[in-house]
């Protein structure tokens, strides 16, 4: 039998496409029989592992891709550096904790959210993004369409669960016990990343239901790190910089 059909027939696609290369390089490298094994077979795992990131990426859905390398901490004072790298090491996903990202518009808690769920998905584990308006479109449509049960049990499944922008829009009574049932089966299985620029106080409006809310945010904070973003908007310093805004009181005269 033909090497890459043998390959093709192992499913060892990605090493059947490098086959010819990795061959080459061995024998240039003049590579011993388990050397060469070695590499071939480290060329199929590597192949399969980028292709399991893809997958894993893509279905996460995230709106963009950010990166912590490319969020300056230096503008954003009030976070402390250490515990987001103590996060990005992701031993709360192990522990089924939460993070809930709290800060006015502008400050980086999408970036942040997505950030460490894209170290998750580096690190093998299965993500969902979806915004709060995104997650009760679908809870409510599955409620009248009777399936409510097979899409909380689809939801349940991502180890990494981000709900971004909590807050900007209020909930109807049955958004709010939607949403309560979700956490309620996630609990203690699974870890949400949450984003909200209400503070938790201002939760109640959110609900619509003082009880609920206190229900809700009692299951979201027993295992929670929560980072309180105190800041200016960076959305707002790209335009005081290209000179659309004033410059941010600083006594200095403000060109019109
Ligand atoms: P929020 O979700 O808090 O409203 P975002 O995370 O959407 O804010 O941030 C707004 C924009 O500014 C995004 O493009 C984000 O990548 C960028 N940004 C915010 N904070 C920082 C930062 N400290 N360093 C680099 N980029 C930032
Ligand atoms: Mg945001």
């Amino acid at each position: 039998m033909q090497l890459v059909g043998l390959l093709e027939k192992l499913k060892m696609v990605h090493l059947a496409d490098q086959v010819d290369v990795v061959c080459e390089q061995a024998s240039k490298r003049d590579l011993g029989y388990k050397e060469f094994l070695t590499e071939a077979l480290a060329t199929e795992w590597k192949g399969r592992h980028q292709k399991g990131m893809e997958v894993r990426l893509h279905s996460a859905r995230f709106p963009q891709i950010k990166t912590l390398e490319q969020f300056d901490f230096t503008f954003q004072p009030s976070i402390d550096r250490k515990v987001i790298r103590e996060l990005a090491g992701l031993s709360f996903v192990e522990r089924t904790e939460n993070v809930i990202l709290l800060g006015p518009p502008g400050v980086g808690k999408t970036h942040l959210a997505i950030s460490l769920a894209v170290k998750a998905v580096e690190a093998g584990y299965r993500v969902l993004f979806l915004t709060l308006e995104q997650l009760l479109i679908r809870l409510t449509r599955a409620k009248v369409e009777n399936r409510l049960e097979r899409i909380l049990q689809q939801l349940v499944y991502p180890k990494v669960l981000v709900l971004d922008e909590m807050g900007y829009l209020p909930m109807n009574r049955q958004e709010a016990s939607l949403f309560f049932r979700l956490l309620t089966r996630r609990y203690e299985k699974a870890s949400l990343i949450l984003t909200s620029n209400k503070s938790f106080v201002d939760w109640g409006e959110i609900f619509g239901d003082h009880i609920l809310a206190t229900a809700i945010l009692d299951r979201l904070l027993h295992h929670a790190h929560v980072i309180q973003i105190r800041g200016e908007s960076y959305r707002l310093r790209d335009a005081r910089q290209s000179g659309l805004l004033a410059p941010k009181n600083d006594g200095a005269p403000v060109a019109v």
